[in-house]
């Protein structure tokens, strides 16, 4: 039996910044994911995250973001390799726009870089949007998109460089806790460790030993066949987000040549999508799926065309008030959750491996992630 500091199940997003901030400071961290890694049956793969500071669904997020963007940063210098493209974001939506208003308050409490843009404003500098003319809009400039599957891939290689020992195709099947400690069993044997930080993802509420008010959904990504690339390309075009109120928010990110996955031009909506099992939702593509979307895409930018090259399926872990949970377990003490990151939670996955490493080893962090505790739940 092999033991362990902290235990990490789950290498996707969360588990492997964690294991990388964990393996940095001399710890002794054993990261198990069940299948290899970087991989497309979770919630980390489709080729961009979008990352953008000022936060319109809680500005308590914006200090844990600013740090994201200095070690998204610090990963790219250190494995030599970019996986944070700075694009700037653009936001737009109909007068009123919580989304938009939002965020503009949001980047005025921070002094974030931004500009309020009128419709004209938005027309002359992002011809490529055709929107109704009472539209308001915002542009941001620390905002960009990440490359998901890299940073999981260069976070477990720098890792596994620093001393981490990370199992691929290594399923958990039960873990337990006790006074000394965890353990946890797998196919291939038993672990133990001081502590165990569960950041399994969408399979969460089948391994938490909780009862977290969780929902896994089936999400959408569609890449279209552009008619006029040139427009849309990076450089041209920021990271971009339109409000559709009552449905969600249907974004998207440039044209960008050598990222793993499909080429075209890159959209989806972000809105709840229909429940789901991770161990037999359906990872094909269907006929209709892309129905959330694509006649908003062809209306509102043109030059994107309406024709879909390619579709992947994903999957959310949302919580009730769709605000990450970040906790000691209600009933293990040698145990830490990560999960209910409700459709955004990639671009903090970096800080989130920090505050996740403080609480495995000091059992607190100095991150401000008060308001991410179950207790608020009750
Ligand atoms: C379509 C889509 C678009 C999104 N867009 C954005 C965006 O633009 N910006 C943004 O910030 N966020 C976005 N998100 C959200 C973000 O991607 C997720 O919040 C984040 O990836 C979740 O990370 P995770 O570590 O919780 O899950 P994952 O990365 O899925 O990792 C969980 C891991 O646990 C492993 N695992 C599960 N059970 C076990 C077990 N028993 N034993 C061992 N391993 C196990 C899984 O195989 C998996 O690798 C999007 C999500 C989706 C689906």
């Amino acid at each position: 039996m092999s033991r362990y500091d902290v235990i990490v199940v789950g290498v996707g997003a969360m588990g492997s910044a964690t294991c990388l901030t964990l393996a940095r400071r001399g710890v002794r961290v054993l990261g198990l994911e069940r299948h290899g890694i970087p991989h497309d049956q979770g919630s980390s793969h489709g080729q961009s995250r979008m990352i953008r500071c000022a936060y319109y669904e809680h500005p308590d997020y914006v200090p844990l973001l600013l740090r994201s963007w200095e070690l998204w940063e610090q990963l790219g210098e250190e494995a030599g390799r970019q996986s944070l493209y700075a694009t700037g974001g653009l936001y737009m939506g109909p007068p009123g726009s919580e989304f938009v208003e939002s965020s503009l308050q949001a980047a005025d409490t921070y002094g974030l870089e931004h500009e309020r843009l009128d419709r004209s404003q938005l027309q002359e500098r992002f011809p490529q949007f055709d929107l109704p003319l009472d539209f308001i809009a915002m542009r941001e400039s620390k905002a960009g998109f990440l490359v998901p599957e890299w940073c999981i891939e260069d976070q477990v290689r720098l890792a596994r460089s620093h001393g981490a020992e990370i199992h691929e195709y290594e399923s958990v099947e039960s873990w337990d806790s006790d006074a000394g400690g965890v353990q946890v069993q797998t196919a291939a044997g038993t672990y133990t460790a001081g502590h165990l930080v569960l950041c399994a993802g969408a399979w969460m509420p089948q391994l938490s030993k909780s009862t977290l008010p969780l929902h896994v959904t089936r999400q959408v990504l569609g890449w279209t066949k552009p008619v006029d690339p040139s427009v849309l390309r990076l450089g041209t075009l920021p990271v971009w987000a339109i409000d559709c109120p009552g449905e969600g928010q249907l974004y998207g990110f440039p044209l960008t040549e050598g990222l793993p996955g499909p080429t075209g031009f890159k959209a989806a909506m972000h809105a709840p999508g229909v429940p789901a099992d991770p161990n037999t939702i359906d990872r094909e593509s269907r006929p209709g799926d892309d129905a959330t979307f694509i006649d908003r895409v062809r209306d509102w930018i043109p030059a994107a065309g309406s024709e879909l090259d390619a579709m992947r399926i994903c999957m959310y872990t949302n919580s009730i008030d769709e605000h990450f949970i970040i906790d000691g377990h209600p009933d293990h003490s040698h145990v830490t959750i990560a999960t209910g990151f409700s459709g955004h939670g990639f671009k903090m996955s970096s800080v989130i491996g920090e505050v996740l490493a403080d609480m495995s080893t000091e059992g607190r962090s100095d991150h401000p992630t008060a308001f991410l505790k179950i207790s608020r739940l009750a």
